[in-house]
């Protein structure tokens, strides 16, 4: 989708810090981080939210859900303790309608979230 902010990373029309790549992913650092490790994971593929990429597509949903896993092994995260998370509309705070995973860690994280 050319107005999409994520397929222009996938793309490399916008630049992003790049973590991690799969023939079908992409891991990248969130610009506004909200704990040491603050990592997103996206197919290169567009699809608007998880709902959508797991009617879509499971196995890439399994593939990007594995790559996050990675994420949190390659950031040192993933003994201590991490989280992935897909915010799924509007009232659940996706602001980029381009499917991402969420990898938290670094830190305590709280629960219930805010
Ligand atoms: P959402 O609110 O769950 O849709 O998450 C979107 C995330 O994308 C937020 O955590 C933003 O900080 C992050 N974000 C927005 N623009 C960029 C960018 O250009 N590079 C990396 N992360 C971004």
């Amino acid at each position: 989708m050319t107005d999409c902010l994520f397929c222009k990373i996938v793309s490399g029309d916008v630049p992003a810090k790049v973590v991690r790549e799969s023939a079908r992913t992409v891991a990248f650092r969130d610009i506004n981080p909200q704990a040491p490790t603050h990592v997103l994971v996206i197919p290169r593929d567009h699809h608007p939210s998880v709902a959508d990429l797991a009617a879509a597509d499971a196995g890439l949903l399994a593939e990007v859900l594995s790559e996050a896993h990675q994420v949190a092994v390659d950031e040192g995260v993933a003994e201590t303790g991490y989280r992935v998370v897909f915010n799924t509309g509007p009232q659940a705070g996706q602001t980029v309608f381009h499917v991402h995973a969420h990898v938290l860690g670094g830190r305590g994280l709280n629960w219930p979230p805010g």
